[in-house]
Order: C-alpha cells, then structure tokens, then sequence
C-alpha cells in the first residue's frame, strides 16, 4: 500500500525536501512511497523550486485512512489533518520530542542537528545510494534555510560537512549567494506593512506580572528594514498600547553581520537599559533604538535577561 511521506503544517523548505528525499530514499528500498505536503509553499520555497525548475510534493489535505511517514516535525499540533485516523510507521526528525503517543512501536530517528535533510542525506551515504543532482540542489537550499546559511546555534560540522557533498553532487558553487537569495526571497520588507513586519514572526510572553511582546525580522540587509524603522516603531506604540505591553521590543537581525538592531516600547522609559545594560554592550542608534552585537537569537538571548530582570 502507498505510503505517504509528510512534513508539518505551515511548510518550510526543509519540511518539502526531506519529504521529497525520503520518499525517494525508500523507493530504493523498494517502499511503494510518494512525497506530499500539508499546505502552501512559503515564498522561500517557492522560489527555490522555481530556480531549480522542480516540481513540489502533491497536496495531501487530509491523511485520514492513509499510511503516513513523518519529516521534520513529531508534534500533534503540527500534523496534517487527519493524522489521528491515519497509521503512522516512522518519524525522522530534528526538533524535541512533543509528547505525541501511538499505539503501536514506530520507526523514531531523531538527532540534534540542524535540519532533517542532513540526516536523510546521510542515510543516503551510508548505503551508498547515488543522490540524483536535481534532487541534492534541493537539498543543499533545505539545509542553508534550517541553518541560517550555517550561522543558527543548532547548526553542526555535519551540516556543513553533508551540505557541501551534496553541493559538489549538485554543482553549485556558491552557497552563500544561494543562501542569501533565499533569505531575501523570505523577508521581502518592501512588501510589508509595518505590523506585517512586527507580527509575522512575534511571541508573547508575560514576566512578573508585565506583559512583553518580542518580534523579529531575519535579514540579510539591515538597511532595507532600518529604512522603515521609524513606521515600525511608531506602529509598535499603537500596537503597545492596543494589547497593553510592558515592553515590545522589534529583533530587526543582521543574519550576515551577526547582529540586532532593537527597536523598543516600554512603560518605563529607562527600562529597556536596566533589563540589557548589565548583560550587553548596547550601541545606541537614536530614538528607541540599540544596536547589540552578536546578539541573534530572541530565545537563547533575548528573553532570558528579561526573565532575570522580572525575577
Ligand atoms: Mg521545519
Ligand atoms: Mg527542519
Ligand atoms: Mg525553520
């Protein structure tokens, strides 16, 4: 019977491929199994199969009754539809585990690494199957997206390591401009509202009592999105005061430069200062506005001062 290989909800490049990459993985095998997605293509991976002139994975709205194989996601919450009427035989992954339960055993391989396509790739190299070229230009993409062109914190020499194999298997050469084009196809600033760019990636969260708001816009150029600071930070006022927010603070994230630009809003004036003065250098940069260096990640480095501060 057809075996479905699926990724999660809200699809992102590395969630399609290594769907593609292990359905094709176990037809070698001998699996009667066809690659599928449970939604839209984001505009990142679209505009990587639009570059390599690949066809995405089949639309799979609901999995009720079928056999499912799950990439890159092991939580309910981001299941296709249906997958509680579905049988599940494997999990190949790369996030924590999220509590989910079956009934029966299942195939689980998980790593700590930075994207699933890395360790698909690998179960490629082992039994020393030949990865077609259309297919690892694919992959190398999926891996510069889940890495952050090799600068995330989740990154490994792995990563590295299998991204230039495949490179070499798929001859591209310059993975940085590939990166780079990817990114930019992601963030597309021109396109957006000040509150599209606030709230496209955001969190919430409440500490001592004080509500905080945290956004952040991943960039590869800064200058794009510090050209709108001042809409932005004037839509964060209205935004603060709309939802009541002790401190909203804007991650506008130089992903090439390593580093963030923060624009903030708080009750207390002085308190963006207090909270981030004692941990980091701040550079400022006008109104409402630092500059921290190195600084990347909102939950390795951001909401743990602002926790402490609250304590
Ligand atoms: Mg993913
Ligand atoms: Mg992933
Ligand atoms: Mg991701």
């Amino acid at each position: 019977m057809l075996v479905y290989v699926i990724g999660h909800k809200k699809p992102d490049t590395d969630t399609i491929v290594s769907a593609m990459a292990y359905a094709e993985f176990k037809k070698r095998l001998g699996l009667d199994a066809v690659a599928a997605r449970a939604g839209e293509l984001n505009p990142e991976t679209k505009f990587v199969f639009e570059k390599f002139g690949a066809e995405p994975p089949m639309l799979l709205e609901n999995a009720r009754g079928k056999k499912l194989i799950l990439v890159d996601h092991n939580e309910a919450s981001q299941m296709v539809d249906g997958y509680d009427e579905a049988e599940i035989l494997e999990i190949i992954d790369h996030h924590r585990l999220g509590g989910f339960v079956t009934a029966k055993p299942i195939f689980v391989h998980i790593e700590p690494i930075g994207s699933t396509t890395t360790i698909i790739a690998k179960f490629f190299f082992n039994r020393e199957f030949e990865i077609p070229a259309d297919l690892a230009k694919l992959m190398v993409s999926a891996i510069l997206s889940d890495t952050v062109i090799f600068r995330s914190p989740t990154c490994t020499e792995e990563d590295k390591e299998v991204a230039h194999r495949l490179a070499e298997i798929a001859g591209l050469k310059d993975l940085e401009k590939l990166g780079i084009d990817m990114f930019k196809a992601k963030s597309r600033i021109a396109e957006k509202t000040p509150r599209e760019i606030i709230l496209t990636d955001f969190k919430e969260y409440i500490f001592g009592g004080v509500k905080v708001g945290i956004g952040q816009v991943e960039t590869v150029d800064l200058s794009e999105v510090e050209a709108k600071r001042n809409e932005i930070l004037r839509e964060m006022k209205t935004l603060a005061s709309e939802r009541n927010y002790g401190l909203l603070i804007m991650m506008l994230t130089d992903i090439i430069n390593r580093g963030s630009l923060l624009l903030y809003v708080s009750e207390k004036p002085e308190l963006f200062k207090e909270i981030f003065g004692r941990v980091y250098e701040l550079e400022p940069r006008g109104e409402n506005a630092y500059y921290i260096k190195g600084l990347m990640s909102r939950k390795k480095q951001v909401v743990p001062p602002i926790q402490e501060y609250f304590k």
